[in-house]
């Protein structure tokens, strides 16, 4: 369990918690009862490195899914990744065998209208 440390606003008491990456943060100060607490971002590296949790975590899931099956819809690379490389060739030969088999169905189907 990542340590998360936590300030209060009111009356600046500092601590840390240790809890699930997915749990809403603490909200509550230990010290002052008062609703201020407020998680600070460690930033060891400082590369933009920002961690997300509970409801944050959750919907930037869900934006980055978002965001990646849009993208894959529109580039062959991204979806290519997205599968790897040798699950995106798979599919792709089979697409290709598939083809003839869908004209020549569609083609039943038209013949037997
Ligand atoms: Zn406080």
């Amino acid at each position: 369990m990542p340590t998360y440390e936590y300030m209060c606003e009111e009356c600046n008491h500092e601590w840390e918690e240790y809890h699930e990456i997915t749990r809403d943060p603490t909200k509550v100060c230990p010290e002052c009862g008062k609703e201020s607490a407020k998680r600070l971002i460690s930033g060891g590296s400082g590369k933009g490195v920002v961690t997300l949790y509970g409801g944050e975590l959750k919907a930037k899931i869900k934006d980055d899914a978002k965001k990646l099956s849009r993208d894959a819809k529109t580039k062959e690379s991204v979806y290519a990744n997205l599968l790897g490389n040798d699950k995106y060739q798979e599919i792709q030969s089979r697409m290709d065998k598939n083809k003839p088999e869908r004209n020549e169905a569609l083609k039943s189907f038209k013949r037997k209208k």
